[in-house]
């Protein structure tokens, strides 16, 4: 007999996705999703249910989709939203006040409840998501309550304490969805697509660039991710689901009232996708049918009910932070076999930059950084020519690291020009710096250390203005092109934080070099590496100016600067001191003078 074994083996394509280890154990889990799905949706066909428990299905399919919105704003982007009830609220409304006051088609009023959740939230999203931390949650809470005293007490539009009832079920080729079981499977489709919009959502550009701002927002930004857009597009999105779920809500329960899309009702959508799991659609839905049975369940306890509640809530999110589907995935990741990568077959990485034009590339015109009254830059002017490895250094505190930060605009420079390639770059974003063809690495690891290490190099690859196909394959081919010249290829499948140190700082020099970079900065790239590391690291960085990039880093480790560096310039008190080749510079009697912090010396 012959041999079929090498059908089951799965072909290492690299630049096919791994959403989750190979082809063949994702097809039988999304079968079984499917059909499980199917199932459930039928349920009400095939049992005798009671009216009374249909519309605590009819509860948790509506909510659900609600809840979806918290997964892609809090769960995705790591941003809060506590008004979520609110965008629920207009969606119901909408229909509410569309349907019975103005008699207009639920169809019509559909779209109008989502199109007013959508624009709400992208407008409270836009003027807030600057702010970000307890801003962002005290203004949605402030949000929220004006959302409720707005229901109770304009009555004359929205029934106040009353709220509007009389909403009928819409039709649905031509049949009107009267019977609670035809409603309620409509309501389950829409839940399965926003569950499957959801899901696919963290594969796309968009999805990815929402990770990795919730996982570091600064490097996000630094890495050309346009930080406020992406949160903008996931608080607006979140919205939006919720506006559809308050739609189908209201046409659903025939009465709508104030106190259905109040302050504890957004607590409660928080709770319900914390409860399930933030990092999944799958995680929302567990969590907010739990929720809505838990009560249901527990009705015997009577008095004590509440206090049994809140105590299990309590302790489920206490014991599992990631929710109970953090650790049903958890557990099903363990038995995953990762797909094998072949090295071999993923392509050299394209670095090559003509430097032809012999202007140098960066100049900095009497730079000053102010922190109050510590100048921590005072005045530098320099230049960096094109294809060379330039190094600064200067003692602890002498404004290395700040001069770094105001290059790629972390910090707006208190004075001074920066202009690099040609353009003026001083009051732009690090993202549009980035998109220029900036790339950083920083002195402390920052990476996206719930992500793998292909992910993270992706971020990298889909900066603005990166000369590559845009789609999913060439970005992934980008950013394991970018882990094989940094010899980490093979660990494409890994999640960043399990890697060790000296990986992880390969890792963020891979993410930089994605983006095809002109200039890369880096901040003490050698701290913390033993000695094999730094040379792999000095060979590195030589075989980077080798294809015409310019490298400009902070490094300690005088040995590896006088190795690699064609320039150095030497900063003291914020204040350039000597600059020059390697070998004039490291004798200067200034810069002697200032690594043993012998002032009187430098001053003579
Ligand atoms: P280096 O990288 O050369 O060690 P830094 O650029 O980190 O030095 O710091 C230069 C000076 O600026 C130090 O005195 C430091 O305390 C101060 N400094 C740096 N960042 C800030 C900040 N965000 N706020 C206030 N002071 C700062
Ligand atoms: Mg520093």
């Amino acid at each position: 007999m012959k041999d079929l074994s090498f059908l089951n083996k799965p072909v290492p394509v690299p630049g096919k996705p791994a959403r989750s280890g190979s082809e063949a154990s994702v097809f039988k889990p999304l079968v079984a999703v499917i059909v499980l799905g199917v199932l459930v949706a039928l349920v009400p066909f095939f049992f005798q249910l009671s009216p009374y428990v249909l519309n605590i299905f009819m509860q948790a399919v509506t909510y659900s989709i609600a809840v979806l919105g918290m997964t892609v704003v809090l769960g995705y982007t790591g941003q809060i939203n506590l008004a979520q009830a609110t965008f629920f609220g207009l969606g119901a409304y909408a229909v509410g006040l569309g349907t019975v006051v103005l008699g207009l088609n639920f169809w019509i009023t559909l779209l109008l409840g989502i199109g007013v959740a959508t624009v709400a939230g992208f407008v409270l999203g836009l003027t807030t998501l600057r702010l970000g931390g307890h801003y962002l949650a005290m203004i949605t809470i402030s949000f929220q309550q004006i959302f409720d005293l707005v229901l109770l007490n304009w009555a004359s539009v929205t029934g106040g304490p009353d709220g509007i009832s009389g909403i009928e079920r819409p039709s649905l080729f031509g049949y009107v969805l009267s019977d609670d079981r035809a409603y309620l499977l409509l309501c389950t489709v829409v839940l399965y697509l926003a569950i499957y919009f959801v899901w696919w959502l963290p594969q796309t550009r968009t999805g990815r660039a929402m990770r990795a701002v919730r996982e570091n927002e600064l490097a996000a930004e630094v890495t050309g991710v346009n930080t406020l857009r992406v949160k903008v597009i996931a608080f607006t999105l979140s919205a939006t689901l919720a506006g559809i779920g308050g739609a189908f809500f209201a046409a659903g329960f025939a009465y709508i009232s104030p106190d259905n899309f109040n302050f504890a009702r957004s607590i409660e959508f928080l709770t319900m996708v914390l409860l399930g799991g933030a990092q999944s659609p799958f995680g929302g839905a567990l969590g907010t049918s739990l929720l809505i049975l838990l009560p249901e369940w527990l009705r015997f306890l009577k008095e004590v009910y509440l206090a049994v509640y809140g105590l299990a809530v309590i302790l489920i999110m206490v014991f599992l932070p990631t929710g109970i589907w953090g650790l049903i995935s958890s557990r099903m990741l363990k038995y995953r076999k990762p797909v094998p990568i072949d090295v071999t077959d993923i392509p050299a990485l394209d670095l090559e930059i003509p430097i032809a034009d012999p202007s140098p590339i960066l100049k900095l015109e009497n730079v000053q950084k102010y922190f109050g009254g510590v100048k921590a830059v005072n005045g530098i002017t320099l230049e960096v020519a094109r294809g060379t490895v330039h190094a600064l250094i200067g003692p602890n505190g002498s404004g290395k690291t700040t001069t770094l930060n105001v290059l790629n605009g972390i910090y707006k420079s208190t004075a001074g020009k920066i202009v690099f390639d040609g353009v003026d770059i001083t009051e732009k974003s690090p993202h549009e710096r980035a998109g220029l063809g900036i790339g950083r690495t920083f002195q402390n690891i920052r990476l996206f250390p719930a992500m793998s290490v292909v992910e993270n190099v992706m971020v990298g690859a889909q900066r603005e203005n990166n000369p590559i196909e845009a789609g999913r394959a060439a970005l992934r081919e980008r950013a394991l092109s970018a882990l094989k010249f940094v010899g980490m290829a093979d660990k494409a499948e890994v999640i960043v934080k399990n890697l060790p140190y000296g990986h992880q700082r390969l890792v963020e020099i891979a993410r930089a070099l994605a983006g095809h970079p002109k200039f890369l900065l880096l901040d003490e790239p050698a701290a913390g590496l033993n000695q094999t590391e730094k040379k792999e690291l000095g060979d590195l960085l030589k075989r980077l100016r080798g294809h015409g990039l310019t490298v400009f880093l902070i490094e300690h480790d005088i040995g590896l600067i006088e190795q690699i560096s064609d320039t150095i310039t030497v900063l003291n008190f914020g204040k350039k001191i000597a600059e020059g080749d390697p070998s004039y510079v490291l004798r200067h009697p200034d810069v002697i003078a200032a690594y043993l912090g012998d002032t009187s010396h430098a001053a003579a």
